[in-house]
């Protein structure tokens, strides 16, 4: 078995993410994303909206974590990053979610933000294994993560798939409190491709590792997806998957914002897809059809926790 790590080694001066808190979250102290030492999660099921080589035919194992280390003023996900809604467990219980969703036939073990329990997840995976998990395990991460802390990832994770959000500092100010977040998601990228390699997908057509990034088109932002588009294609080539999204709703908290009130138009979405294929983007995803955008927020209901 893999080596157990000692969590509150971690918590209890924290630097697991960019921002460097060194909160001591042992205790019930907390740092910017207001998550103690406790694990917190709030939900574990199959889901079926992923992309085709994530979700395969049963469906995703995703794990829910609450908190988040971003301030995105459009969060579609706040009760769990802003209020942190969540159930208190052990690494041991998640790891029991783990092998549950194995059991239901999930094509992987999807983690959505999990950054501010990265040595729970460490320890989860490990426990797990031990009891027959095989199915690759995938870091589903907004891209504000630190280098250090991939790195004790590394083994771990066999897919990682981080968004990247922004490749200017005065958007990723603006939308999400973190104007280092595109130099951060850069470096963070870089590290995840260097720990998986290029993508393998299986004969299955499920991806068993590798690096997909996603970017979710806004509104009004038509040349910071298409400098982001051209940044990733001329690091990674067609090394990595690129998922172009258009999933973007408008929350209640930005029904007043010059831009981000109203949803991306068919012809800015448009605009990208062509500009995707334009500079030779061959490994891509896009989406479509409004009934799938009315899936993405699940249900908090502790389901599998
Ligand atoms: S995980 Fe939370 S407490 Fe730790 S550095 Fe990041 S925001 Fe701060």
């Amino acid at each position: 078995m893999d080596k157990i790590i000692d969590t509150n080694e971690y918590y209890s001066d924290c630097t697991l993410c960019p921002r460097r808190c060194h909160a001591d979250r042992t205790g019930g102290g907390t740092g910017f994303c207001k998550m103690t030492s406790e694990l917190k999660a709030a939900k574990a099921y199959l889901h079926m909206w992923e992309e085709p080589c994530i979700t395969g035919e049963h469906g995703s194992g995703t794990v829910f974590f609450s908190g988040c280390n971003m301030k995105c003023i459009f969060c579609q996900n706040s009760d769990l990053s802003l209020n942190g809604f969540g159930k208190v467990i052990t690494s041991e219980e998640l790891a029991g979610s783990f092998i549950r969703l194995q059991e239901k036939k999930a094509s992987n073990i999807n983690l959505v933000t999990g950054v501010c329990f990265i040595p729970h997840i460490i320890n989860a995976v490990a426990i797990a294994r031990e009891r027959g998990l095989t199915i690759p395990v995938l870091y589903n991460s907004s891209g504000y993560e630190s280098v250090d802390s991939l790195k004790m990832l590394c083994g771990s994770i066999d897919i990682y798939m981080p968004d990247m959000k922004y490749i200017s500092p005065e958007s990723a100010s603006e939308y999400s409190s973190c104007g280092d977040y595109p130099e951060t998601a850069k470096k963070a990228i870089a590290e995840m491709f260097t720990q998986t390699g290029p993508a393998v997908t299986g004969e299955d057509g499920l991806m068993k590792k590798g690096v997909i990034v996603r970017h979710m088109v806004l509104p009004g932002s038509v040349p910071e997806s298409k400098k982001i588009l051209r940044y990733l294609h001329d690091t990674y080539g067609n090394d990595i998957y690129i998922s172009i999204m258009n999933q973007y709703t408008p929350m209640p908290s930005v029904k007043d914002h010059r831009v981000l009130s109203r949803k991306v138009s068919d012809d800015e979405y448009r605009r990208v897809l062509e500009f995707a294929d334009k500079i030779g983007i061959e490994k891509g995803f896009t989406q479509s059809g409004e009934a799938a955008m009315e899936s993405f927020v699940p249900k908090w209901d502790f389901e599998g926790i």
